[in-house]
């Protein structure tokens, strides 16, 4: 029988599976599955089409076969098979969309990362097998066909004997090594699990014998129960991911039971999004507003992400790419039939598309926020509660581009009616007389009360933002204004305030001689610590306040000090 070799980049490839020292082997499970899947999918798109061929879905399903005894796994589909031409197309040759032109070995290791992600298709079963058989019948064809390779140096084609198309993949698994138990691959709650993990949701049942053990039917009753095995043909996958479910099938406890169930959170999502886009990228997404944020939140530990599948496959637990950072705290998955699973299509148009639905996503988020505040304030509040800080790093991030976008989310305590406010609330209850959009720093709300200052802009019957977070004056620094209207801090020198009246007629601008020396005496004693000391018409029960020259407030002064200088 004659021996065709590999294309070369195909050669070059299946050396780097062979070889491969890359951990994750276990995903050439979901690449086979996700195969069988695809060719059920074909006989299914033909059976549309073609008026004498019925789809019954029974027919239709993946049949895993764990041989402890050959230490061999198959996995076996219904699906459209393949004809002899196509063997010879399909698995002699890495993807023909000419993918595989990586430039060097090297790059090529330093991309497992990305093949983790996306997969390599097929030749991913050569990082656990030595040998591979495929055995396959196409669905337009009598006779079946069995391709052989014992990896590199290349494969045999020769008929077989299936009589119904479709195919069945044996691996005959490496032996074991330090690092390496491929035995593992022949237990059936690890397949399982990798099922379960990888595969979930994939629309034909993925099926598997395994033994089990049940009490017999004589000692059924009986106080000492005598056990049984049996074998039980079970499907593994749960196959109807909810978010192809129809929107109006599925009820708020559904989608809190599906967070509950993915280990998105464990706490009481505040808001779901479940998205159907049809179009140049189709896609299906349910995302999630959690109602806490994890312990790690605000470390660097934290890793931002949704997960990410193509057509029911798992390709990516935490796709970074799918959220801006201002939104970091959204949960969720999102499945696309136009995200390719393998790493041989190009890159590059894999990043075009996940921008694409990352805009999308970005998009809805913020409608969903801003329907939250307007509706459910609460609610609303709660969620500032547990995220706003991220809102608030949000918008002076990346040199505040985002910040005219996240201004509105934003929420501060306020000297009015002690509720959380937002910016455009604040400014549209400010009298006409008003300049600047006043807030006060301190570290906690009743020492921003007592603030001299406070009490002079309380009295004009003015409102006050007081800030209490040191993050929360980069936002003011960043924002600089909102609606034309500028924020300055209480403790700056100019307040924008008009002399208070009853003073009008004693009031010079000329300080006396005396009081100038005692001004000076004054900061004599008081040292470096303060720049000047000045008088003010402004104080009314107070008799001094700090303030100072520039618009940062002291607080924000200090903080700046404390910096490492850059
Ligand atoms: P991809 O799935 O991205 O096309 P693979 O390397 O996984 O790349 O598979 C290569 C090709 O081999 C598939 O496109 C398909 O035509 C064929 N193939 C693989 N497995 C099967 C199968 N179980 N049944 C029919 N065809 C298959
Ligand atoms: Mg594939």
């Amino acid at each position: 029988m004659e021996k065709k070799e590999f294309k070369s980049e195909s050669k070059r490839l299946m050396d780097l599976m062979i070889n491969s020292i890359y951990t994750n082997k276990e995903i050439f499970l979901r690449e086979l599955i996700s195969n069988a899947s695809d060719a059920i999918d074909k006989v299914y798109y033909k059976t549309l089409t073609d008026k004498d061929k019925e789809f019954n879905k029974e027919d239709y399903y993946i049949r895993i076969h764990p041989d402890k005894d050959n230490r061999t796994l198959t996995i076996e589909d219904t699906g459209i098979g393949m004809t002899e031409l196509e063997l010879d197309d399909n698995l002699g040759t890495i993807a023909k969309s000419g993918s595989c032109d990586f430039k060097s070995e090297q790059e090529m290791e330093e991309d497992f990362d990305i093949i983790g992600q996306f997969g390599v298709g097929f030749y991913s079963a050569f990082m656990v097998a030595d040998k591979v058989i495929v055995e396959t019948k196409s669905i337009d064809e009598e006779q079946s066909y069995i391709w052989t390779s014992e990896g590199a140096d290349g494969y045999t084609i020769e008929p077989g004997t299936r009589k119904t198309h479709g195919s069945k993949i044996t691996l005959f698994l490496k032996e074991n090594s330090e690092d390496n138990n491929y035995d593992d691959y022949l237990e059936p709650y690890r397949i399982q699990h990798l099922v379960e993990h990888y595969s979930n949701f994939i629309s034909y049942p993925i099926k598997m014998v395994t033994e089990k053990s049940r009490v017999t039917e004589a000692t059924k009753d009986s106080e000492n129960p005598e056990y049984e095995t049996y074998l039980s043909d079970d499907v593994l996958n749960s196959m109807i991911p909810i978010w192809r479910k129809n929107k109006n099938e599925l009820t708020d406890d559904d989608y809190n039971n599906f967070y509950h169930d993915k280990r998105l959170g464990f706490d009481a999502p505040l808001a779901h999004v479940h998205l159907s886009v049809e179009g140049m990228m189709s896609y299906k997404a349910i995302l999630y507003i959690p109602g806490q944020a994890p312990f790690d939140y605000y470390t660097r530990d934290y890793e931002k992400g949704l997960e990410l599948y193509s057509n029911g496959v798992l390709i990516m637990e935490k796709c970074s790419e799918l959220l801006p950072d201002y939104f970091s705290f959204v949960k969720g998955v999102v499945d696309s039939e136009d995200i390719s699973l393998n790493i041989s299509r190009e890159m590059l148009q894999q990043d075009k598309q996940l921008r694409l639905i990352s805009r999308k996503i970005d998009s809805r988020i913020s409608e969903e926020l801003k329907k939250m505040l307007e509706n459910d304030r609460e609610t609303y509040e709660k969620f500032f509660k547990a995220f706003g800080n991220q809102i608030k790093v949000g918008t002076y991030d990346k040199w505040g581009q985002d910040k005219d976008k996240l201004q509105d989310f934003l929420l501060f305590h306020s000297s009015k009616e002690g509720k959380l406010v937002t910016l455009k609330e604040y400014v549209s209850r400010m009298p006409e007389d008003q300049k600047y959009i006043y807030y006060a720093t301190g570290s906690s709300l009743g020492q921003i009360e007592k603030l001299p200052q406070v009490s002079i802009i309380k009295d004009k019957n003015y409102e006050i933002l007081y800030l209490t977070e040191t993050i929360d004056e980069f936002v003011t620094q960043t924002l600089r204004q909102y609606e034309e209207k500028e924020f300055r801090s209480v403790s700056s020198q100019d307040l924008g305030l008009e002399a208070p009246k009853e003073n009008d007629d004693d009031q010079s601008d000329e300080v006396s001689e005396i009081d100038q020396k005692l001004l000076e005496k004054m900061k004599e004693i008081i040292g470096d610590d303060v720049v000047k000391v000045k008088t003010t018409a402004h104080l009314k029960d107070d008799v001094a306040y700090l303030s100072t020259e520039g618009d940062l407030s002291i607080e924000m002064e200090m903080t700046l000090n404390t910096m490492p200088q850059g």
